[in-house]
């Protein structure tokens, strides 16, 4: 899937659909809205700069998205993150992508919440996000695409979490803008289509 197959999110879907969008969170700016796209999916499919990869803190591969990051791209990338020796909660660090189209996967370890969900989980789940794009426009990636991070396996709530997501991606384009393209919101589940297509407006009103 090409970046020109993953259309510029638009609230126009939700208006169609009889939904009123709400009060938003964030001033209008519609340069910053144009960079945002839900992509609904598989994330190992796209051929973009980089992919964010939910890992665990071994980096070594596991379950989810990062069994299939890692089945897609194939043992090399296990050599390249074995090198790399683990990652800590809330903190990234980028490989190759290998066999993935992806040029390259950025490892984040989200924290582990079993639907008990405080400010600890909570920063961690925003560093996560914000480390990933700080790695992603460190190594000018210009496209960019995340999982929903930590709500699978780990157990966090994905009703609280899109509002992680979405905020701290809107509060990095805000001071970054210029460093990006497009962010991908990858969302795997219908359930997590609906909740990001609810929350959007929120934070991106002018898309
Ligand atoms: P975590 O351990 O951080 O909770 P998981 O991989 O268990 O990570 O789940 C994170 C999210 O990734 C979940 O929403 C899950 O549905 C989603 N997911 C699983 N496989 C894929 C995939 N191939 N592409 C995109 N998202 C995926």
């Amino acid at each position: 899937v090409s970046l020109e197959e993953v259309p510029v999110w638009t609230a126009k879907s939700l208006v169609d659909r009889g939904d009123s969008v709400k009060a938003t969170k964030f001033k209008r700016n519609e340069a910053l809205d144009k960079k945002i796209s839900l992509f609904s999916g598989d994330i190992t499919k796209l051929e973009i700069d980089g992919i964010v990869n939910a890992a665990n803190k071994t980096l070594l591969g596991g379950g989810g998205v990062d069994g299939a990051i890692h089945r897609t791209a194939g043992p090399l990338l296990r050599s390249e993150c074995a090198e790399l020796r683990g990652c800590e909660t809330g903190e990234a660090k980028i490989t190759g992508g290998y066999g993935l189209p992806a040029k390259y996967v950025i490892h984040t370890v989200g924290p582990i919440a079993m639907g008990e969900v405080g400010e600890e989980e909570r920063s961690r789940l925003r560093d996560c996000y914000r480390h990933s794009l700080q790695k992603a426009t460190d190594t000018k990636l210009r496209t960019v695409a995340f999982p929903c991070i930590s709500t699978g396996i780990y157990g966090y709530p994905p009703e609280q979490a899109v509002h992680v997501a979405l905020e701290t991606v809107r509060k990095y384009l805000d001071e970054h803008h210029e460093k990006l393209d497009r962010v991908i919101f990858c969302v795997f589940l219908p359930t997590d289509k609906e909740l990001y297509l609810k929350n959007l407006p929120l934070y991106f009103p002018s898309g």
